[in-house]
């Protein structure tokens, strides 16, 4: 089964790609990592940083996450990420998604023993 962590992962981590130009990476990797199967997800970032830097972010700055838990944390440095939104014209099965790179702290929740991401809370 999969744990919060590789959801984590499949949902949030891209590492070896840039910081893409290429306006159908939203459509391609929301396909490619299952976010448009039963639904379109509405909104997902992905994160260009490699994988040991973001987990380090469950070591960084403690603050309290949307859903009023503590346990989210907001990475010092900005990071390369990628937000993916849904088209409002967009209807399941067809998920067409804007593409936009940006450069932003990202908060996260972390859980478990290794401590580790769990959730995409925010980019600040
Ligand atoms: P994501 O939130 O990363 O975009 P998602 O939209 O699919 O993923 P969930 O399936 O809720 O949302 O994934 C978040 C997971 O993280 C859940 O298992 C949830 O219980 C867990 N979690 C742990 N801490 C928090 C928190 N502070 N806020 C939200 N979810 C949290």
């Amino acid at each position: 089964k999969e744990s919060g962590a590789m959801k984590f992962r499949r949902q949030h981590m891209d590492p070896d790609s840039n910081p893409s130009n290429n306006s159908n990476y939203c459509d391609q990797m929301m396909r490619r990592r299952k976010m448009t199967e039963g639904r379109c997800k509405p909104v997902n970032t992905f994160v260009h940083e490699p994988l040991v830097d973001v987990q380090a972010i469950c070591l960084q700055g403690n603050i309290t996450c949307k859903n009023g838990h503590s346990n989210c944390h907001k990475s010092s440095s900005s990071m390369h990420i990628t937000e993916c939104r849904l088209t409002n014209g967009s209807r399941y099965p067809n998920c067409a998604y804007r593409t936009s790179q940006k450069e932003k702290q990202i908060i996260v929740a972390c859980e478990g023993n290794p401590y580790v991401p769990v959730h995409f809370d925010a980019s600040v």
